[in-house]
């Protein structure tokens, strides 16, 4: 698994504040939150990015997190309006090379975001 501080946080060396964890998928809240609402909710198996997801071997996975981000947007009471985001890559503004959905929600959402 690559060395990221996503794999660190997955393997409890790293602290985070869990809100959500399964046995292939984990979500913690984000370290600078750009929402009152703003969590990570990555694959436990390491996916470096969106360009390397394969749907042959990765759709239950994604669906497991995405049923985790509606689960956890309706424990949060958010789920009125929340917006998903993934980041490929260094021009689109990826900073952690461990794939990760951003859930983002209780306040008013502009588009475009930028
Ligand atoms: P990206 O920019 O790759 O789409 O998103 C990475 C996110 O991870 C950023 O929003 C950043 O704030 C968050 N992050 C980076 N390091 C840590 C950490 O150590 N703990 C937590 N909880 N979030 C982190």
């Amino acid at each position: 698994m690559a060395d990221t501080i996503f794999s660190k946080i997955i393997n409890k060396e790293i602290k985070a504040d869990i809100v959500f964890e399964s046995d292939k998928v984990l979500a913690f809240r984000d370290i600078n939150p750009q929402a009152p609402v703003h969590i990570i909710i990555i694959p436990k198996e390491e996916i470096s990015r969106i360009n390397n997801f394969n749907s042959k071997k990765h759709s239950e996975l994604l669906g497991e997190m995405i049923d985790a981000a509606n689960k956890i947007a309706k424990d949060l009471k958010i789920d009125d309006g929340f917006r998903l985001v993934i980041n490929n890559g260094e021009k689109a503004g990826q900073s952690v090379f461990h794939l990760h959905i951003h859930l983002l929600g209780g306040r008013q959402m502009h588009w475009p975001p930028g």
